[in-house]
């Protein structure tokens, strides 16, 4: 029977609840059990897809075209497990959900409540689509006391009531401060996070207790005292140098043995740690050093990011290297001169996705630099999009090539399929058409055989996630040809362009998906490993 093992966080966010999540999940599927990893966002949106990457972090997008909250990437990357459209669920799409079952008069004359139907379409999405599962692991985003998490949090209280504690475990993640001047540890507001979490009929079976350093028994006897729950249950997380040293952190206090037990299974399967033992290791030893310099426009925040610096974190482990990554806000290199200086003692550049035409110039500038000086460069969705619009209007007569999203343009080279399908000679932005316009989720492409593609992926075809809206516009495919754009991956029809390269240039690359989505640890991305030994091989120069 499948067992439902439901993450809270206290006190404050950012308590990496979601790589506390991720390595439970590691380590049960380490063990050879089949788990799947969900998150219940209580925020009003369908989607993250719509929300500004600088305030909420990366829209992760699964294979089968979700746009999802940043935690699912962390999910699959520590577990390898692919993540699905049901893994990740809002109050909006609840609320819609019970909105459109109102409508259709399936409650049958009764008061619409979030007890129990909103309640009840939350539980019956934390069981949705399951197959032969021996964990679910089920995250809840937000801190205990905000209001918007009150209706998840009942929804869980009500699994515990109907499914027992035999298949259902709480485990919260608390912060513990030092507090300088006192030289001591408080436990006081995980005391009071549990206090609230009790008043909602949730008592946790296990706390996990974010600490910036080690704290000793002390501590623990009296976090077990006060949150009534055993000695062995109070679990340290303290800070790491990386994020992947949380799994064999929480293994080696007893965390898995103390779940187990929790559900009393008896047959323990053997653990394998091997992998983290042997990825820690080889970041501790690694040989060299470079630097990427990743031009964009929400560099403001690395976790706009996230599987971005993740998969280049993992391809550098790959080559026993570290990577430096300097961010540089595009729209600060907007001069040539500047940009040049700003990005020459870099070993490569990255221009990743972005929307909207502001801040374009700088990227242009960036690609410009790493043509003239033969550095090493990798442009992800739109950064490939610009790499074609930079290529193309070097030619006479393509001087104003651009991208509808822009605006209006006689020169539409990149623009949305229905665009250049009619064959118009303007082409105009349709501001007010943009909802579910987007290409998403895996799909495939096709190989050019004997290009630097075909050599890093070793196959003929492969499959990528993608998100974007334009496409390249395959009428002028022989002009983006001519100014030196070899179009190396293709659409199995052969009408989108997903890969480019130059031949005359050392390792340029652009890609209309996003690679980064489906690094992991131990799986790296073959286009940031070569990327990364490109670097490493600029670096020698
Ligand atoms: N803005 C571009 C498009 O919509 C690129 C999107 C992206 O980089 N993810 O096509």
């Amino acid at each position: 029977m499948t067992k439902f093992i439901f993450i809270t966080g206290g006190v404050v966010s950012s308590l990496g609840k979601g790589i506390v999540s991720s390595s439970i999940a590691s380590l049960l599927s380490l063990s050879n059990y089949k788990v799947r990893v969900r998150k219940l966002d209580p925020y009003l949106n369908i989607d993250p897809g719509t929300m500004n990457p600088s305030q909420h972090g990366e829209v992760f997008v699964t294979d089968d075209g979700a746009e999802t909250d940043m935690d699912l990437g962390h999910y699959e990357r520590f577990t390898g497990i692919i993540s699905k459209k049901n893994d990740n669920i809002t109050t909006g799409k609840i609320y819609e959900e019970v909105l459109k079952k109102e409508r259709r008069g399936d409650y049958l004359g009764s008061t619409v409540q979030v007890i129990p139907h909103v309640t009840n379409e939350i539980k019956k999405f934390i069981k949705k689509d399951l197959k032969n599962e021996d964990f679910v692991i089920c995250e809840i985003g937000g801190t205990v006391g905000d209001i918007e998490s009150l209706p998840f949090l009942e929804a869980i209280r009500q699994l515990r009531n109907e499914l027992g504690k035999n298949q259902t475990l709480f485990i919260h993640l608390t912060l513990v401060p030092f507090l300088t001047s006192a030289n001591e540890f408080k436990t006081k507001p995980t005391q009071h996070s549990v206090k609230e979490l009790l008043g909602l009929g949730i008592q946790p079976d296990l706390l996990l207790c974010r600490a910036e350093k080690k704290f000793d028994k002390k501590e623990k006897s009296k976090i077990s005292l006060f949150c009534n729950t055993s000695l062995d249950s109070v679990i340290l997380v303290e800070n790491a140098i990386t994020i992947y040293e949380i799994p064999l952190m929480l293994y080696n206090q007893g965390l898995l043995k103390q779940l187990l037990n929790h559900f009393e299974i008896k047959n323990k399967r053997t653990l394998n740690l091997r992998p983290w033992e042997d990825f820690l290791k080889k970041i501790s030893q690694l040989k060299s050093k470079v630097k990427v310099a990743i031009v964009g426009k929400y560099t403001n925040l690395s976790e706009s990011y996230k599987s971005l610096n993740e998969a280049l974190f993992h391809s550098g482990i790959f080559n026993n290297t570290k990577v430096e990554i300097k961010w540089v806000d595009s729209k600060k290199i907007e001069d040539l001169k500047k940009c040049e200086k700003e990005l020459n003692n870099c070993n490569g550049i990255l221009v990743p996705g972005g929307f909207g035409k502001d801040g374009t110039l700088g990227k242009i500038n960036a690609i410009k630099i790493s043509k003239k000086n033969s550095i090493p460069y990798l442009g992800i969705c739109f950064g490939m999009q610009l790499a074609i619009l930079e290529s193309i209007s070097n030619l006479k007569g393509y001087e104003k090539a651009s991208s509808t999203e822009f605006g209006k343009t006689s020169l539409p080279v990149i623009s949305m399929i229905h665009e250049w399908k009619k064959n118009k000679k303007i082409f105009i932005h349709d501001k007010n058409n943009l909802g579910g316009s987007m290409r998403l989720g895996s799909y495939t492409a096709i190989l050019k055989k004997k290009s630097k593609a075909h050599s890093i992926y070793k196959k003929n075809k492969i499959s990528e996630r993608h998100r974007h809206r334009y496409e390249v516009n395959y009428n002028y495919k022989k002009q983006i040809e001519k100014s030196g754009v070899v179009l190396s991956g293709m659409s199995p029809d052969g009408n989108l362009v997903e890969i480019i390269e130059r031949n005359d240039h050392p390792w340029f690359l652009g890609v209309q998906f996003h690679p980064e989505l489906k690094s992991t640890p131990f799986n790296p991305h073959p286009i940031f490993n070569s990327f990364i030994n490109a670097l490493l091989e600029n670096s020698f120069k």
